[in-house]
């Protein structure tokens, strides 16, 4: 396991790649693209969206809405539909997915807000809960992927319902695996491979398919890469505008976003912003932590570090204190959906801790072996 020389992000994290610089520096594949935005002429590329958007504009006519949006509620959002709406004109429609979890006061407000701030309908799913359960329990403990089927609807729900709508356009955030590392490392405007970034792709979904879970329980479980998406064209907006999770979080928060300052203090994270909407949710982000090593404090501090915000001494700090420390309202939270014990919960995240990663000291307690300095 090492680690990039200018941020916190080991090795260890799915699809990264790391290369060295001129002065023989480690360097991960997200700081070399982060980098490499200061040559990108983002002025050319928003008059790309605009032609795009000319085209498509009204272009339904009866049907009037010529953009779909899949949002969140959070920060991201936000910054989304406004690109969207009030840069562009578009009369978007706004897909969500909720995930049963319990959701904080943060999540309920701006799920409420970006309707009523950016004047938008928001079509919001609530999935199958006894599928949910039933898929969770396998994902978690054959994958340690608890909220696979949660993930896999976030990305395919919008795609199903914008070829319902009709709307020719269908808009993704920021392609995690170009911005933080990943394997669908390409810089693109094409958001059909959205599929690829590992967070919802590596799972054969008739795997799940037994004497309980129909396939007709899996019913929007559309995957572009295979299904016929007609005209439809789905992009990152990543790709057009300079995307900086930060500067987004300042936007909505001037537009009405709630972060958790006031609501709860997570244990193991480095922020109050990001995916703040629910609780039990976060079990999944932070497995990444027995699997690979490193977690959401690391994901941040490494954004804070290449934004100029931290230092790296400031952000090893953090993710020291932090990135193991999962916080107990997560887990009571994820036990509660799920009907499972505490000591289950810990047995099921015990098999997936990576003995070559890890080592028990004395108090039986996971360490890192190589612990970033
Ligand atoms: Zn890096």
């Amino acid at each position: 396991m090492k680690y990039c020389d200018y941020c916190v992000m080991p090795d260890t994290r799915p699809g990264i790649k790391f290369s060295k610089d001129k002065n023989g520096k480690n360097i991960c594949s997200a700081c070399v693209n982060h980098q490499n935005k200061e040559n990108i002429d983002y002025e050319a590329r928003f008059k790309e969206l605009e032609k795009l958007c000319d085209k498509y504009r009204r272009m339904n006519g009866k049907c009037e809405y010529d953009c779909a949006i899949a949002v969140s509620g959070g920060k991201d959002s936000h910054f989304q539909v406004h690109i969207m709406k009030e840069k562009l004109g578009m009369n978007p429609i706004l897909f969500s997915v909720e995930d049963n979890f319990t959701m904080t006061e943060a999540g309920k407000k701006n799920l409420k807000n970006i309707s009523e701030e950016f004047g938008c309908h928001l079509i919001s799913l609530k999935p199958d809960i006894k599928t949910q359960k039933k898929v969770m329990l396998k994902t978690f403990e054959k994958y340690g992927k608890p909220t696979w089927f949660i993930d896999r609807l976030i990305y395919s729900y919008p795609f199903a319902m914008a070829l319902k709508f009709n709307t020719p356009l269908l808009v993704y955030g920021e392609n995690i695996s170009y911005e933080y590392g990943g394997n669908d490392n390409v810089e693109t405007p094409d958001a059909s491979g959205i599929f690829l970034n590992g967070v919802a792709s590596d799972l054969d979904i008739n795997e799940f398919i037994d004497d309980e879970i129909k396939e007709e329980n899996l019913q929007l479980f559309f995957d572009p890469q295979k299904d016929d998406i007609g005209n439809l064209h789905p992009i990152y907006l990543s790709y057009f505008v300079k995307w900086n999770s930060y500067s987004n979080y300042v936007f909505a928060k001037n537009r009405g976003f709630s972060d958790l300052n006031g609501e709860w203090d997570r244990k193991h994270c480095a922020e109050n912003f990001d995916q703040v909407d629910s609780i039990a949710y976060l079990i999944h982000p932070w497995m990444k932590y027995p699997k690979f090593g490193h977690a959401m404090a690391s994901d941040y501090a490494a954004r804070f570090i290449r934004y100029g915000l931290l230092s790296r001494d400031e952000a090893v700090k953090i993710v020291k204190q932090k990135d193991h420390n999962l916080d107990n309202k997560c887990i009571e939270d994820f036990c509660d959906f799920l009907g499972i014990s505490k000591s289950k919960f810990w047995s099921i995240v015990e098999k997936h801790y990576n003995k070559e990663l890890f080592y028990k000291n004395e108090f039986g307690e996971y360490k890192l072996k190589n612990e970033i300095q």
